[in-house]
């Protein structure tokens, strides 16, 4: 019992050095955790069942479900976000139900609600870009204000588990900068992997698909058609477009194949070569988080310091779409993008 006692007071400990503006009450943090088993704060709130019903934020505070009253991201940059309250709030957000297209949060007037300036890329809007790194889901909570096609018609309700699968910035409707995130729904259900193809032994072009296919597994995400990314890593003998580099494994050399305009909603890039990049990991992750640009002359701009740090490796066979580097530049080279993790 010591054991247990001395786990929850060190996960009340950490919830409290979570505390953020408009917070609840600590004591009611601390009532919370006496009540029930150890919960750190992250994904499904002992007790809370998806579809339960609150009639205020006050209401979902108390149960643990959204912690804060006014913000809809809980959550900091270090630790990622517990919970985000969809109630659109935000002009440029949107809900499709197992899909959420969510807006970050700041860069409002107060009293009217309106954006009147940049949002930046901290607190919980780096929270959720922490979330999508470390794979934390996400709870929804859906206010009486949001999609009426997919929300409750009055109070508040907690609508399941959410991973965050993308983000990027861009000019909102008003004019100013937001921070978007790629919300979709975990489900529990298994089935549906995706088979591997027989490759042929000399790389053929494949077709591709202009619209991917979306597969239920552990959780609702799009497939990625294995004979596109294995027909572009294979034109470069997986060797990365960026640097040159060819990592060798015990079975074989490795290379990521990076879409360039995002296949998923609301990107809707098509699966074929040209959307496609042979990367290494590490330039396939600085390039989906938008630290990486390539010009149209395929020159490669490392983001944080705007320096050129090379061109694009290009082999005949493999024509890269600069409508898709375009977007990604859209996309991505805005102003500020580096993430504040000191928070
Ligand atoms: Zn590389």
């Amino acid at each position: 019992m010591a054991t247990d006692e001395q786990a929850r007071a060190k996960v009340v400990e950490s919830l409290l050095g979570r505390f953020f503006d408009g917070e609840m009450r600590p004591e009611l943090v601390r009532d919370l955790q006496l009540a029930g088993p150890v919960f750190d704060g992250f994904g499904a709130v002992p007790g809370i069942t998806v579809g339960q019903e609150f009639d205020s934020r006050e209401a979902a505070a108390e149960a643990g479900v959204h912690r804060p009253l006014q913000a809809g991201i809980c959550g900091t940059a270090a630790h990622g976000a517990e919970s985000i309250v969809v109630s659109g709030g935000y002009e440029d957000d949107e809900d499709h139900g197992d899909l959420i297209i969510y807006t970050g949060q700041g860069g409002r007037d107060e009293r009217t609600g309106q954006q009147v300036r940049d949002q930046e890329l901290t607190r919980g809007n780096a929270a959720l870009v922490t979330s999508m790194t470390t794979g934390t889901p996400v709870r929804v909570i859906r206010g009486w204000e949001g999609d009426a096609a997919h929300s409750p018609t009055r109070g508040y309700r907690y609508d399941g588990l959410f991973r965050v699968e993308d983000h990027w910035s861009e000019i909102g409707r008003s004019g100013y900068l937001v921070w978007r995130y790629r919300l979709t729904q975990l489900v529990e259900t298994s089935q549906g992997q995706p088979q591997h193809p027989q490759l042929p032994t000399t790389p053929k072009h494949p077709q591709g698909r202009e619209t991917p296919v979306r597969a239920t597994t552990t959780t609702q995400r799009i497939v990625r058609s294995t004979a596109v990314a294995e027909y572009v890593k294979r034109i470069h003998d997986y060797t990365c477009q960026v640097c040159g580099i060819r990592l060798t494994t015990s079975i074989g050399a490795y290379a990521e194949a990076a879409h360039i305009r995002g296949l998923g909603r609301p990107h809707a890039g098509p699966d074929v070569a040209a959307n496609v990049l042979c990367l290494c990991p590490n330039h396939h992750t600085l390039f989906d988080f938008g630290m990486l640009i390539i010009n149209d002359d395929l020159t490669v701009v490392d983001c944080a310091d705007r320096s050129v740090i090379g061109r694009l490796r290009v082999r005949g066979a493999h024509e890269v779409g600069r409508q898709y580097l375009a977007y990604h530049r859209a996309h991505h080279d805005q102003r500020g993008a580096v993430l504040d993790n000191s928070q």
